[in-house]
């Protein structure tokens, strides 16, 4: 075979300075794509050989990369299917840029979605090198390795080379402007991120031992994946520790998580992964260590907002499917059909393992209740279909700190707590220290206080005022309880209107408030042991403050 030269298969005059110019904010995909590929040629090669098809031995498949700083080159190495000279010319030189011309009329002024339409795969390696290399030798018996060498115009050259190994190097070039491509710590720190799962190992590097007093090479590989994450097993093969410890993979450093879901699907989409319920307390704004989507085990996003629902911001772990699109831009993500129904579908799911868990251990998820309180407060105030699930197992904590679903509740507090226009009142303390008077009072008289101290407790409250029917939500410390809840009439206590002017502002005096006119003082009398009198604040006037203080 002697040297060629041809034409890329592209009608546009240089489909390169496009490239550039529309993926440039994410340049650094293009190692992504390139081991994807090299991935891809272990794996049909894989394949190739349970068919029969290649008889050669397939151990020791793997990816290498490599910096050659003096070079000024980064190469991608595998050992898998490589490609013949007929191959390129299908594979590199005609089927990407099909539909090139079409794609640039069409997507010309929106960059976002270019990535997402049109997956530029190998043809990313342009975006950061001037100059790119494919030095293959087929798997074929009797092929001849041959060398591919375009500069970016789209004229390329191929010609045969001697390659005695089975496989692929794609040789980047590093563009001037790009140098940071160069350096092993940048790689690495790529490989990382994209390929920390990947199914095939990734080798970048050497392993180092500490050797006279500081870190030498070794020659031994350096293997930078866990070629097994869990979420690729069967769950019946993973035990607690094994959920755990890949959690602490994932997010090292943190508190072990509450629960997990492992998700397995086939139909009407393909998805697996494990799911984390971390321990959040009151800090609704931890969301840097978020799921992540992975496609065939390759990092494609952590930023989900709008792919996931809201609520599950506030989870864990990792999402696999290969229905959700590997070139992405999170625009194109939100929009996509598969992912929404990825997204509903994990809804589901939650909701079905939190009720389980609450079907099959009460006892469990009442000692964990403190602690995903908020997250599925969170998901019934921000997701409908989850409120509606989680409307049988949203827990409600009463000051003797036992634990009631809202049935429950209801059913204990409907005989005494019901008030003259047949509302079912639920008193509850925002406060126990500061309001453990009333809280008193409320329980000396056989009324139920809940429990409503946490970061999303009013807004929650607000939510089951709309949910449940014939019930209104009174503070403890708001209005009289005795307004609210008897049936007959309370005495006056025995003061002349004097007496009662003057003991007034005697006690608002002592208010220290600004704006004393929302308190209301009344005096009764009740039994020896309860306040003769009472001063409390209005819960209507209370509410308003508080929402404008949340503004
Ligand atoms: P995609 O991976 O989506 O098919 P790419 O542009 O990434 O698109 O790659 C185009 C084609 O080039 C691949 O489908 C494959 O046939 C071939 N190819 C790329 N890299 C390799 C490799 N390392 N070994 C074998 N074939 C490869
Ligand atoms: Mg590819």
């Amino acid at each position: 075979m002697s040297t060629t030269t041809g034409k890329i298969g592209v009608t546009t005059e240089n489909i390169f300075p496009v490239i550039k110019k529309f993926l440039y904010s994410d340049h650094e995909i293009f190692l992504r794509e390139l081991v994807s590929n090299a991935i891809d040629a272990t794996n049909k090669l894989k394949t190739m050989a349970s068919f029969g098809e290649y008889k050669g031995n397939t151990d020791g498949l793997k990816v290498r990369v490599t910096v050659n700083k003096e070079a000024g080159t980064l190469t991608v190495s595998d050992n898998g299917i490589g490609m013949t000279a007929d191959d390129i010319d299908k594979y590199i030189n005609q089927i990407a840029f099909s539909g090139a011309e079409e794609f640039l009329s069409k997507y010309k002024d929106k960059a976002e979605n270019i990535i997402g339409h049109f997956g530029l795969g190998f043809y990313s390696a342009f975006m950061v090198a001037d100059k790119v290399e494919i030095r293959t030798l087929s798997y074929k018996d009797g092929s001849q390795a041959v060398c591919w060498t375009c500069d970016g115009s789209p004229e390329y050259t191929i010609k045969p080379i001697d390659k005695a190994e089975r496989g692929t190097d794609i040789v980047l070039h590093i563009a001037e402007e790009n140098k940071e491509f160069l350096e092993q710590a940048r790689v690495d720190s790529l490989l990382k991120k994209y390929c920390r799962f990947l199914p095939v190992p990734v080798v970048s590097g050497w392993e180092q031992e500490w050797k006279d007093g500081k870190y030498v090479d070794t020659d031994r590989e350096r293997v930078i994946n866990n070629t097994e994450p869990a979420w690729t097993k069967k769950p019946s093969d993973l035990t607690d520790d094994d959920y755990i410890n890949f959690y602490r993979e994932l997010y090292p450093g943190q508190d072990d998580p509450l629960f997990w879901i492992h998700l397995n699907v086939d139909y009407p989409f393909t998805l697996t992964g494990i799911l984390y319920f971390p321990k959040i307390k009151n800090n609704i704004d931890v969301q840097k260590n978020r799921i992540q989507l992975y496609s065939n085990q390759v990092f494609v996003t952590d930023s989900v907002e709008g792919v996931v629902p809201e609520f599950m911001m506030l989870m864990q772990g990792v999402i696999d499917s290969p229905d959700i699109p590997l070139n992405v831009s999170r625009s194109y993500l939100q929009s996509d059909s598969a992912v929404k129904k990825i997204s509903t579908y994990i809804t589901r799911k939650v909701a079905d393992r939190l009720e389980d868990i609450f079907k099959q251990s009460r006892q469990e998820f009442e000692k964990k209740w403190d602690d995903i309180k908020l997250f599925i407060e969170y998901g019934m105030l921000t997701d409908e279909k989850f409120c509606e699930r989680a409307m049988k197992f949203v827990l409600l904590k009463d000051n003797d700190s036992k634990y009631y679903t809202l049935d429950e509740y209801k059913q204990l507090i409907e005989p005494a707590q019901t008030n003259k226009d047949g509302n079912i009142v639920y008193l509850y303390s925002t406060d126990v220290v500061a309001q453990y008077n009333y809280i008193n009072e409320a329980t000396q008289r056989g009324y139920s206080v809940l429990m409503m101290d946490g970061q999303l407790d009013s807004h929650f409250i607000g939510l089951m005022e709309q949910k449940l029917q014939k019930s209104s939500f009174v503070r403890v410390d708001s209005d009289i309880i005795d307004n609210l809840i008897r049936k007959d009439d309370r005495k006056s206590a025995d003061l002349t209107p004097l007496q009662i002017n003057i003991l007034t502002t005697l006690f608002k005096s002592q208010i220290p408030h600004v704006d004393k006119t929302e308190f209301l003082i009344q005096f009764e009398t009740l039994s020896p042991q309860a306040m003769p009198m009472v001063i409390t604040q209005n819960e209507y006037m209370r509410r308003m403050k508080d929402m404008a203080a949340m503004q």
